[in-house]
C-alpha cells in the first residue's frame, strides 16, 4: 500500500489518466450546506426538471437521493471525479445549415454509449486503487449519470472546472464537451481546490438560445430545453416551443457551441467517440420514415435510443416544419395518417408551419 495519502491520490489520478480520462480530482463527499445541492433541490420544487423523474428520487425518508449522499452512502468520505473529452473535430451545431437535415447532439454522434464507455474506465481506477490498499473493509462504488449524485457539482468542488452559466461543467483547457463519472470511497483522501468560475460578464449562451430556457444564469428551465423536449418528453411538444427548435432531432449544443471556452476545445482521438455515419446529421426523410427494425439496427448500444423511435420520428417531422422545404409536403401529408397519433399529430403541425 502507498505510505501516505498524498501518495494514494497521486496513484488514482494516475490510473484515470492510463485509463484513458483526460481530467481527475477529489472532492470530499460531505459538502455540508452546499449552494449547489441547495439550488437542486430548489430547482427539482420549481417543476424545472419536468418528465424526469429519475432525477427526483427520494430515499425512505422522502429526502431527494441526488441532494443527500451522506443519506444513501454514509460511508463515503471523498468522491473522485474523472474527465472525458468526447469532442472531435466536427462543425458546430452553430457553423452548420442543411434543411433537409437533423443535428444530432455531440455526445450522442459516437458507435458507443458513453456511460458504458465511462464505466468501463472507471471500473479501472477502481481496481488500481483496490489493489494499492488491499483493505477489505474499503467500500467503492462507480456512477455514470444514473447515481444519487450530482456530478459536475462534485467535479466543480474537485476542481475539474466550474459549472458555467450554461449549467455545464467547464474546463479551462478543454472546454465543456466532457462526460462525467464518479467513484465514491471510503477513503478519506485530501480534496483538492474547487476550480474558479471564469465566466466573467460573459452572457452567450444565455442570449443564444433559441427556447429562452435559462430562467437566470445557472438556472435552466429543463421543461423549455430542446434537450429535453427532444428525448426526455414523450408525446406533444408545446406547441409554442415548436418553431424554436429548428433541425435539432437529439438534443441541443448552441449554449456549449456559443461558449468561448469551446473556441479551441482539443478533439479526442478516443474511437469510441469517433461520429458514427449515421449519428451526425441524418437526413429527416430517413429518420420520419424509420421503422422499429431500422431504429434498433441504426442505433444499436447508442444513447440516441432513450427518445424512443417515436420521439426520433416526431422530432424529425417537426424539423420538417421547421426547415422552409416545401418538398416535405408529399411525405407530411402521408405521415398525417401514421399509426403513431403523435407522429400524425406533428405531421399536421409541420403541414401548417409550411403553409
Ligand atoms: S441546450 Fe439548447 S435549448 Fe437547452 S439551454 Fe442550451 S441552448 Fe437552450
Ligand atoms: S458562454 Fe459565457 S457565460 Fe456561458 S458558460 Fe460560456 S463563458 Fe460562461
Amino acid at each position: 500500500m502507498p505510505s501516505s495519502v498524498a501518495q494514494l491520490e497521486a496513484l488514482v489520478k494516475e490510473a484515470a489518466i492510463e485509463a484513458g480520462f483526460d481530467l481527475a480530482g477529489i472532492a470530499p463527499a460531505r459538502l455540508g450546506d452546499s449552494r449547489e445541492l441547495r439550488f437542486f433541490s430548489d430547482w427539482i420544487a420549481a417543476g424545472r426538471a419536468g418528465e424526469m423523474a429519475y432525477l427526483e428520487a427520494r430515499d425512505d425518508q422522502r429526502r431527494l437521493k441526488r441532494a443527500s449522499l451522506e443519506h444513501v452512502a454514509p460511508w463515503a468520505r471523498s468522491v473522485i471525479v474523472c474527465g472525458l473529452n468526447y469532442n472531435t473535430a466536427h462543425p458546430r451545431s452553430t457553423e452548420y445549415h442543411d434543411p433537409e437535415r437533423g443535428w444530432i447532439s455531440r455526445y450522442a454522434w459516437g458507435p458507443a454509449d458513453y456511460h458504458e464507455v465511462v464505466m468501463d474506465r472507471l471500473r479501472r481506477v477502481e481496481a488500481r486503487l483496490r489493489e494499492a490498499v488491499a483493505d477489505p473493509a474499503l467500500e467503492t462504488r462507480c456512477y455514470v449519470d444514473t447515481g444519487p449524485v450530482v456530478e459536475r457539482v462534485f467535479a466543480a468542488y474537485a476542481g475539474v472546472g466550474w459549472i458555467g452559466k450554461n449549467t455545464c461543467l467547464i474546463n479551462q483547457r478543454l472546454g465543456s464537451w466532457l462526460f462525467l463519472g464518479v467513484i465514491l470511497t471510503s477513503l478519506e483522501l485530501a480534496p483538492d481546490l474547487p476550480a474558479l468560475d471564469r465566466c466573467g460578464s460573459c452572457t452567450r449562451c444565455l442570449d443564444a438560445c433559441p427556447t429562452q430556457a435559462f430562467v437566470a444564469p445557472h438556472e435552466l428551465d429543463a421543461t423549455r430545453c430542446i434537450s429535453y423536449l427532444t428525448i426526455e418528453k414523450r408525446g406533444a411538444i408545446p406547441e409554442e416551443l415548436g418553431p424554436d427548435m429548428g433541425n435539432h432531432v437529439f438534443g441541443c449544443d448552441i449554449c456549449q457551441d456559443v461558449c468561448p471556452w469551446n473556441r479551441k476545445a482539443p478533439a479526442s482521438s478516443a474511437p469510441e467517440f469517433q461520429p458514427h455515419p449515421e449519428r451526425v446529421h441524418p437526413a429527416l426523410v430517413w429518420l420520419a420514415c424509420l421503422s422499429e427494425e431500422d431504429f434498433r439496427a441504426a442505433f444499436r448500444g447508442s444513447p440516441i435510443r432513450r427518445a424512443k423511435r417515436s420521439g426520433l420520428r416526431r422530432n424529425a417531422v417537426v424539423a420538417m416544419g421547421n426547415s422552409g422545404q416545401r418538398g416535405f409536403v408529399p411525405l407530411l401529408r402521408q405521415l398525417v395518417h401514421d399509426s403513431d397519433p403523435v407522429v400524425a399529430e406533428h405531421a399536421e403541425w409541420a403541414l401548417r408551419r409550411l403553409g
